[in-house]
């Protein structure tokens, strides 16, 4: 790295960060100071704790500060920095997509699970957002047919992106749609990140997040677009599919009950994140069940 020389080094430049990210409750401050630092020097992990005596320069110092504020000011570290970690995978974000999360890691590893033994050799994806679900499973499952569906063409742009980076825009099927419309066959498994906030809590998450609220906005009791995508099953999930959906907090009962009076005699279960909270429901429907429900 070269640059005009001030006393200030990046020890001390990132730990002057942190404790004003701390002071204004942002959680993990070293984390987000360590991230924006990085993407003011374009540099990796290793280089930075390599270089940690390193002066910056007075340009870098403005930049890293200038970031700092926007973060502060409640912008996202993964729309400043355009990137977001999942499932170990790096993805391109930006305002267009919901920052993927790390509880929904736990679809990949269900949805993982259930296609490794070749038994799902069909995947659909609704309401893809930036791909990273879509994507961690294509490169964990090179045989499997993929689509992915979003409402809006702005992130699909993103998924299409992203899906180039990682290589495996030829393996995936990006559909532009509601829900299941413009699926092209039934499927084995359909997985799905809706959203499920409830719209009168929506306005304080999406100011403070800079998210779009359709990806969050779940309707008045926040489950509208997760009874809309279970009631379209029945014609894209084939006999003995399976559906994964992420949930939130305190959902499970609403979901369970309404999947069960839908699919009397599929099979039903929740698993909670690493946080203990019930986040992916599972319905598997038995080989008859494509008739059953109206
Ligand atoms: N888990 C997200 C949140 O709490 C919501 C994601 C969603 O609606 N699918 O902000």
């Amino acid at each position: 790295m070269t640059g005009e020389a001030t006393s200030v080094t990046l020890k001390q430049a990132f730990s002057h960060a942190r404790d004003i990210l701390t002071a204004n409750n942002i959680e993990d401050a070293y984390l987000e100071g360590e991230l924006l630092l990085r993407h003011t020097l374009k540099i990796s992990r290793v280089q930075l704790y390599l270089d940690l005596d390193y002066e910056l320069s007075s340009k870098q110092e403005e930049t890293f500060w200038h970031l700092i504020e926007r973060r502060l000011s409640g912008e996202p570290t993964a729309y400043i920095t355009g990137h977001r970690q999942f499932y170990g995978f790096d993805f391109y974000v930006d305002p267009s997509v919901l920052i993927p999360r790390p509880e929904s890691e736990l679809l990949v590893e269900k949805a993982l699970k259930l296609a490794q033994n070749g038994t799902m050799p069909t995947i659909a994806e609704v309401g893809t957002g930036c791909g990273a679900i879509t994507i961690s499973l294509a490169l964990n499952l090179p045989q499997t047919k993929i689509y992915a569906t979003d409402i809006s063409v702005s992130a699909l742009k993103v998924a299409l992106f992203n899906c180039q980076k990682h290589g495996v825009a030829n393996r995936i099927c990006l559909l532009q749609g509601d829900m299941l419309d413009p699926l092209l066959e039934p499927v084995d498994l359909i997985i799905a990140n809706l959203p499920y906030v409830k719209e009168s809590e929506l306005s304080p998450i999406c100011l403070a997040n800079f998210e779009p609220p359709l990806a969050l906005n779940g309707g008045s009791d926040g489950l509208e677009k997760i009874r809309q995508l279970c009631r379209q099953l029945n014609n894209q999930l084939c006999p003995d599919g399976c559906l994964l959906l992420e949930i939130g907090q305190g959902q499970r009962k609403a979901i369970t009950t309404f999947l069960r009076s839908l699919f009397p005699s599929a099979k039903i279960e929740v698993t909670p994140d690493l946080g203990g909270i019930d986040r992916v429901v599972s319905l598997t429907l038995p080989s008859d069940t494509l008739h059953q429900a109206g």
